[in-house]
Order: structure tokens, then C-alpha cells, then sequence
């Protein structure tokens, strides 16, 4: 029996949602796709000009809402495949920054499929810097953790985090805003520390919610602050002057480039 060498898998970092934070590997990978599964944070507005010959399928997911499950969209990737069809898995940000990419791509060598990785713009550094945050800065600090805020973290946790120091950044961390504070207050950073939550980076509804930790869980609860977003917890937040516009710019820029 033979199968087809002609499919393969390629999973392509979208970046955090504006196309024009697509590398050029990942357009050229969409542009000869013939099928592309794609995430709800990738950029997919444009996804028809961008992947003209694919077939798109919408796999996105929701927090606490998956209408296509993991299992079922490595599946599908392997499916389309060994079909014969080139297949890009578009991803938000990096494949490899708490997007399963993984799993997805042990899924596919487990299937003796071809699989590559194209990186992304990870919205764990992007984002900040679309408020205008840096992640690092000289003489402020030189170490930023990136966590996922997915499940509470433990209290041991908790203690590392808070004794590294540094800039924290935290993605899919709304939900879990509560015990985070809580824990890294309890381990001693200071309730002066400020924190920055950033909304829907790079859209035109993107918004910036400053605190400290001491009232971030107030005032997010009283700007409703909800998910996607990403949280930055350190001094650099108050290195950030015209993010926001900044974001606005970059995308005045875009929309003049595609009138
Ligand atoms: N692989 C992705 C992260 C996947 S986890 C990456 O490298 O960026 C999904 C989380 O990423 C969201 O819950 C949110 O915390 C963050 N995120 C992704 N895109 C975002 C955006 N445009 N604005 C705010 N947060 C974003």
C-alpha cells in the first residue's frame, strides 16, 4: 500500500490578529495552501485574499467554548494530509507559546506526515508593545516570565514568580486575575507594583486598563475587562506613553495601504 508523499503540514504563527504582523514565510505558506484550519486570535479577515486556493476551516475556540476539539482538529489535519493537500494550521501568535502546537505536530509524525513550524509574532511580547509597554528595558529589568494563566497557579508557583522579580506577562490570565494577585501579593511584591491589561491587541477596539496590584482586581472588574488580553505585571508598565496611538497608527497605516 501506498500513501500520498505530496501532503504535508506546515502550522503557521499568525501573530497577534493584524495580517500585516504576518512574517513572509507565513503569507507564502497560506499563499500555496490548499487547506487551512484556522484559530479564532490568528489574523483570518483577510484569509481569502491571503489563502486564494484553500479551502478554510474555522476550528476556532472560545474560552470555555470548543466547538472543534483538539483531537478532532489534529484529526483533520491529518485527514486532509494524507488526502494530498498542503495544509497550513493557522495559529495566533507563536505555534509553540500555549497553542498545543506540540501536540499537533507529535499528531502528525505519529501519522508519518510531513510537518513544519513557521514561527509567529507572540502577542506575550507584541501586545505589550502595542500599549507602548516594553517588556524589558535597560536599568528597569532584564528578565520577563511568561505564564499561562489557563489554571490558578500554585502557591509554590506564586513564591517563584514573585522571588524572580522582573517583568511578569501573563496570557489567558482574566479568569485567574483573582488568586494570581492574591498569591503574588501573599509572596511579597509590592501592592504599588503596577500592571498593565491590554484588550484585543492590534484591533481598533484594543484598550488598556492600568492599575496596580493592589486594585487591579477592582478596577479590571470595573472596566469589565474581558478576555483575549494579555497581562503585563512589573515597572515597565510605566515606561508606556502613547501605546494605544500608537496601535492606532499601525493601523491607519494599514487600512491606508489596502484603500
Ligand atoms: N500562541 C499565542 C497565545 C495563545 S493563548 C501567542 O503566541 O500569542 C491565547 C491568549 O493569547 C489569549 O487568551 C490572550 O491572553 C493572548 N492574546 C493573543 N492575541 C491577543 C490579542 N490580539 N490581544 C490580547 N491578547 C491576545
Amino acid at each position: 500500500m501506498t500513501t500520498s508523499t505530496r501532503g504535508s503540514v506546515t502550522l503557521v504563527g499568525g501573530g497577534p490578529g493584524d495580517a500585516k504582523l504576518l512574517t513572509v514565510a507565513a503569507v507564502e505558506a497560506l499563499r500555496s495552501a490548499d487547506v487551512v484550519l484556522y484559530d479564532r486570535l490568528a489574523p483570518h479577515d483577510t484569509l481569502p485574499e491571503l489563502a486564494p486556493h484553500a479551502h478554510l476551516i474555522n476550528v476556532g475556540k472560545t474560552p470555555g467554548h470548543h466547538p472543534i476539539g483538539q483531537t478532532e482538529i489534529e484529526r483533520l489535519l491529518v485527514e486532509h494530509a494524507q488526502a494530498g493537500s498542503r495544509v497550513v494550521r493557522l495559529k495566533g501568535g507563536d505555534p509553540y507559546v500555549f497553542g498545543r502546537g506540540a501536540e499537533e505536530v507529535a499528531a502528525c509524525r505519529a501519522a508519518g506526515i510531513p510537518v513544519d513550524v513557521i514561527p509567529g509574532v507572540t502577542s506575550a511580547i507584541s501586545v505589550p508593545a502595542a500599549a507602548g509597554i516594553p517588556v524589558t528595558a535597560r536599568g528597569v529589568t532584564h528578565l520577563f516570565t511568561v505564564v499561562s494563566g489557563h489554571a490558578p497557579l500554585s502557591d509554590d508557583e506564586h513564591r517563584h514568580l514573585a522571588g524572580l522579580g522582573g517583568t511578569i506577562v501573563v496570557l489567558m490570565g482574566v479568569a485567574t486575575l483573582p488568586t494570581l494577585t492574591q498569591g503574588l501579593l501573599k509572596h511579597g511584591l509590592a501592592p504599588t507594583l503596577p500592571v498593565a491589561i491590554i484588550e484585543r491587541g492590534f484591533t481598533p477596539t484594543q484598550r488598556t486598563t492600568v492599575a496596580t496590584l493592589a486594585t487591579a482586581l477592582h478596577v479590571a472588574s470595573a472596566a469589565a475587562v474581558r478576555s483575549p488580553a494579555v497581562l503585563v505585571i512589573g515597572e515597565v508598565v510605566g515606561l508606556a506613553d502613547s501605546g494605544d496611538a500608537a496601535a492606532s497608527r499601525l493601523l491607519d497605516t494599514a487600512a491606508s495601504l489596502s484603500e
